[in-house]
């Protein structure tokens, strides 16, 4: 059975953007929360909620993208936290700029190591530590959909969204006999470094409207493609 309401909760990319956010709510509703981040020392939002929450933070270092940087972290995990209920992959990088004739194999490397290979290999890692019945959120998004036009915006993100959508469906089956859903999830067009100064909404309405899908989330729904009011997207 789904837990309703996780309870020890672990956010990637969280010194920043939306995933700070999910730090902050997380904590404001009562989780003890693992905040995982590249540079910890750097971290100065993340760091004063520690401060703040003292026993109920642990800000602990992992750059989703590198093999050994995920081991050490699968191995320090235990000293912080005695399980995990609820996974935010939510660590992503965006190279923006990119044009036809000039797609580099190093954007589209650096984009699929973070946004696609990262959370994959990370919920693997971190498998025998996910609590049955427990979630996995996969931050996707609707640019990774092959039924939009790409139009030809931001290629290696896309790419490696869409390879993200296929390791969503992946995880969902393998972690199935053990209930655990494991479902992506699009955030909306949010204020952040990367949503930049256009976007539509904030990282706190946008937070607050994902922590609901993802508490509403059961295994029927394990392997979809949700936007953050829960409704079904297209792939
Ligand atoms: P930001 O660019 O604002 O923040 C990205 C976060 O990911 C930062 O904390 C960054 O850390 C971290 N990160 C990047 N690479 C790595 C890595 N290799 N290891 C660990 N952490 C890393 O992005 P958002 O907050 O806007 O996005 C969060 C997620 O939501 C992403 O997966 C994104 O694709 C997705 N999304 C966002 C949308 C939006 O409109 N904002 C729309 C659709 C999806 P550091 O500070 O070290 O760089």
């Amino acid at each position: 059975m789904p837990i309703a309401q996780p309870r020890r909760s672990l956010v990637t990319g969280a010194n920043r953007g939306l995933g700070l956010e999910f730090v902050r709510q997380l904590l404001a509703r009562g989780d003890r929360v693992v905040a995982a981040c590249r540079h910890p020392g750097k971290a100065t939002a993340l760091n004063a909620l520690a401060g703040e929450h003292p026993g109920r933070l642990h800000v602990l270092p992992l750059d989703v993208a590198d093999e050994k940087s995920r081991t050490a972290f699968a191995h320090e995990l235990p000293l912080v936290c005695d399980g995990i209920d609820l996974l935010i992959n939510n660590a992503g990088v965006l190279h923006s700029g990119e044009r036809w004739g000039g797609i580099s194999a190093a954007n589209l490397e650096d984009s699929l190591r973070t946004n696609a290979i990262g959370p994959f290999l990370l919920t693997q890692a971190l498998s025998s530590q996910l609590a049955d019945g427990g979630t996995v959120a996969n931050l996707s998004s609707m640019m990774s959909s092959l039924g939009t036009d790409p139009d030809f915006h931001s290629p290696s993100y896309r790419i490696s969204k869409t390879a993200l959508n296929m390791a969503t469906k992946m995880l969902a089956k393998a972690l199935e006999p053990r209930g655990i859903t494991v479902i992506a999830l699009c955030p909306g067009w949010v204020l952040t470094d990367m949503g930049g100064s256009g976007a539509q909404i904030t990282p706190g309405e946008s937070v607050s409207e994902l922590l609901e899908t993802i508490a509403a989330a059961t295994p029927a729904r394990s392997g979809g493609f949700y936007d953050r009011y829960g409704k079904a997207m297209a792939w």
